[in-house]
């Protein structure tokens, strides 16, 4: 329970790595990407502080609310 998300279970994704010589795209290969997590202070429905690891999508729904 590290690297994941503990609002949205987001963990790490596969994101394609492009190698290129000068203009031209010699391969793609696939490499691990990890989330954005930032530790952050959220208020449960109890009114309670609490510290949270969410991905950075999470907070920016949670300050829409
Ligand atoms: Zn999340």
């Amino acid at each position: 329970m590290s690297k994941v998300c503990e609002n949205c279970g987001k963990t790490q994704m596969a994101a394609n790595q492009v190698h290129r010589q000068s203009q031209w795209v010699q391969r793609r290969t696939s490499s691990p990407k990890q989330v954005n997590l930032q530790n952050v202070t959220v208020t449960d429905e109890n009114g309670n502080k609490c510290k949270k690891k969410l991905c950075t999508r999470c907070i920016k729904k949670m300050k829409a609310d």
